[in-house]
């Protein structure tokens, strides 16, 4: 029996996305934060394995509402900003519009839950290319519109005037996906939620040292979650996962002082990077740092061959790899690999 030839076309043509486990030394391919909150694992002890989480992650939501001073049911919780991201599309299907390159998931899942894409080629600067963003929500009416900003895998914040531009024209969505907005300087948008019905935002903990939880929100007026809570699974967020992130959420100076030592490391290591003949690298409000090479599989290989994993965008971005900021002896030790390979090369 081929079972190929019962799965859907748009599944059967779809590749699943590949977070390939290789081992190596140095991990910074996966935008990680370099530290993590293993003492907030102490409150799984109070978990009764026998009960249901709670369905609305309440505890979590009034931490997370009380931090950006919004009522929680401008919140909705989601196994990582993915989940909500599948919620989001199959709430209110396509077109579905978003700039390139960025975040691979928006056209996963648009393919996967058959609905139409279109996507729109970065500005020279890696910002919104105005003109034809404007001219494909005028012609194709998008449901949704992702922004992601910071952008993965280019690092930078699109111009505000610019995304508020197609907030302003869309009669659909925009959706600012802010996974990396704690290492930017600027507020993102949520100070704007309250003059645009149609404006959501996309947080996570991912990034912050707290990626094993799987743990995203959705903030937006009470009426689209209201309309997206219906398509999200029951007890999406599990028990542990709520448990361990109110804790952590607790330890706000540490989760500051974390955000701040990876930024300043990448306000280190973007100069250094410069200073290596042959590497040109991208300037980042995120955790990570664009740069391009001559031969980025090369330079990607020979990395890995010295224990240091970077990811490899050159299909997305000509000659481009990413590398994600980590601590001051990770980052030396990529930097004296890069500079010691491009003098090779
Ligand atoms: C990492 C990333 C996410 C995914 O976050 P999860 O909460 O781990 O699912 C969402 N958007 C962008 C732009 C990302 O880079």
């Amino acid at each position: 029996m081929d079972i190929r030839s019962l799965v859907k076309k748009e599944i059967a043509s779809l590749k699943a996305y590949q977070a390939k486990e290789v081992s190596c030394r140095v991990k910074l391919d996966a935008n990680e934060s370099p530290y993590g909150f293993e003492e907030a694992l102490m409150a799984v002890r109070q978990i009764r394995t026998n009960r249901y989480p709670d369905p609305e992650a309440k505890k979590l939501k009034a931490i997370l509402a009380k931090g950006l001073g919004l009522s929680p049911e401008k919140l909705l919780q989601g196994n990582g900003s993915d989940e909500l991201i599948y919620n989001l599309i199959t709430t209110f299907g396509g077109p579905v519009l978003y700039p390139v390159p960025t975040f691979s998931m928006y056209g996963i899942i648009a393919q996967a839950l058959g609905e139409e894409k279109r996507e729109i080629p970065l500005d020279r600067e890696f910002d919104i290319d105005l003109g034809k963003m404007e001219t494909a929500v005028i012609k194709n009416k998008p449901k949704l519109v992702f922004l992601s900003s910071p952008n993965n895998p280019t690092g930078n914040c699109f111009s505000s005037e610019r995304i508020l531009r197609l907030v302003e024209i869309s009669k659909g969505l925009v959706v600012v996906d802010e996974a990396y907005q704690p290492f930017s300087d600027g507020k993102g948008f949520v100070p704007l939620l309250k003059d645009y019905k149609n404006l959501v935002i996309l947080r996570t903990l991912s990034k912050v040292g707290l990626a094993a939880l799987r743990f995203g929100y959705l903030i937006a007026h009470e009426d689209i979650i209201r309309e997206v809570n219906k398509v999200r699974l029951p007890f999406n967020v599990n028990a542990l996962s709520q448990a361990v992130a109110v804790e952590a959420l607790k330890k706000k100076t540490m989760l500051k002082e974390a955000i701040l030592a990876i930024t300043e490391e990448r306000n280190r290591l973007l100069p250094a990077m410069e200073r290596i003949r042959g590497v040109e690298p991208f300037p980042s409000e995120a955790n990570f740092i664009l740069f391009r090479v001559k031969d980025p599989k090369k330079v990607h290989a020979m990395l890995l061959n010295a224990g240091i994993l970077v990811r490899d965008i050159s299909d997305a971005v000509a000659g481009c790899l990413r590398v994600t900021v980590s601590t001051p002896k990770d980052n030396d030790l990529f930097l004296r690999g890069l500079g010691r390979i491009a003098k090779e090369l």
